[in-house]
């Protein structure tokens, strides 16, 4: 016995059966009493409750069945209850009559420190994962939204820029949008391309408004615009360029072309009729090469113009080109 008490660490022997042969003082100072009053006993009675269930459903068979454990963490408890935790190596030896158990009972406060450590930084991690996971559905939702504004506004400003291109009593494009139409065929094509502008002014419009009213010069209006839709090839471009006075744009026409669009624009109004009697329109055709330097939209307005004043001078309900 004297020998087990040098030893530096806990020690303890058992019978098969789990009862107390020998305890050394390194254990003592750990569970408390003395050697005398713990031999007989069981060495369960050492532990915690916990530790005993350990014990008994897993140490004792895995001892009896190998004859050896390492390793095996358990918890003792002494009179006062305060727990050690303990690492525990035990070997079967063959004594002279009975077989003995040697248990090695090593204290591990440090490993159960950082069990805890480990635990809590656990703790910690899931806490962190389900904030992290909840902050990306708020980002998520948060991100739909911004994506349902970046919708809606793209639609205010698409209408916004249909709105600025179009004129609002006809619904045909308006000055702007011709300018865009001629600057993108002047960026676009080839200088030798040509291309064709009518302009084409209602006959004695002022007399349709002064006999049947504002109202129903309006409605000619429309009637008109729907008539100069019709007229036009998918290429082409209608356009109220003031009070009574439209503009075709006509990007891929020459000479040839632009007389065949303005012949159908004198057809189709023939539709457009007040009182039973039908509009008619002057058109001044003007067409001109992309050449560079030059204010073609300018210069092509200018010429129509100079066309429609003499095709109204010469008896108006016709053509007239500028070239
Ligand atoms: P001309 O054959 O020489 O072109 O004669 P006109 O009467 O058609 O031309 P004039 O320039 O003398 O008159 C154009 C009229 O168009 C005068 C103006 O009140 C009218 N007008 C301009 N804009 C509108 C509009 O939006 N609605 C209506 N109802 N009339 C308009
Ligand atoms: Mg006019
Ligand atoms: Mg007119």
């Amino acid at each position: 016995m004297d020998r087990l008490n040098q030893l530096p660490c806990a020690l303890l022997v058992t019978d098969s059966t789990g009862q107390i042969v020998e305890i050394n003082h390194e254990l003592l100072a750990l569970v408390g009493h003395t050697a005398a009053q713990w031999r007989g006993h069981a060495m369960a009675e050492l532990l915690t409750p916990a530790s005993r269930i350990f014990l008994q459903t897993h140490v004792w068979p895995m001892l009896l069945h190998t004859g050896r454990i390492n390793e095996i963490y358990l918890h003792l408890s002494d009179a006062a209850k305060q727990q050690t935790p303990v690492m525990v190596n035990c070997q079967k030896r063959e004594g002279d009559a009975t077989e003995c158990y040697f248990w090695v009972i090593f204290v591990a406060k440090e490993r159960s420190r950082y069990e805890e450590e480990l635990l809590l930084a656990r703790k910690k991690a899931e806490l962190m994962s389900a904030n992290l996971a909840q902050a990306h559905a708020e980002l998520k939702v948060l991100h739909s939204q911004l994506a349902q504004h970046a919708d809606v506004i793209r639609t205010e400003n698409r209408e916004l820029a249909d709105l600025s291109r179009t004129d609002a009593l006809t619904g045909l494009s308006n000055r702007r949008a011709l300018e865009t139409a001629v600057n993108h065929w002047r960026a676009q094509s080839p200088p030798d391309a040509s291309a064709a502008l009518l302009m084409v002014d209602v006959d004695h419009f002022k007399a349709v408004n002064d006999l049947h009213g504002h109202g129903e010069g309006d409605k000619v209006l429309r009637a008109l615009a729907d008539q100069l839709h019709l007229s036009m090839r998918s290429s082409d471009l209608a356009v109220r360029y003031g009070g009574e006075e439209f503009v075709m744009w006509l990007p891929l026409a020459d000479r040839k072309g632009a007389g065949q669009a303005a012949q159908r624009v004198h057809e189709n109004v023939r539709q457009v009729q007040v009182a039973g009697k039908s509009i008619t329109v002057s058109i001044g055709v003007a067409t001109a090469l992309n050449t560079p330097g030059t204010d073609l939209i300018q210069d092509l307005i200018h010429h129509a113009d100079k066309a429609v004043y003499q095709a109204k001078a010469t008896g108006r309900n016709r053509t007239v080109y500028a070239d």
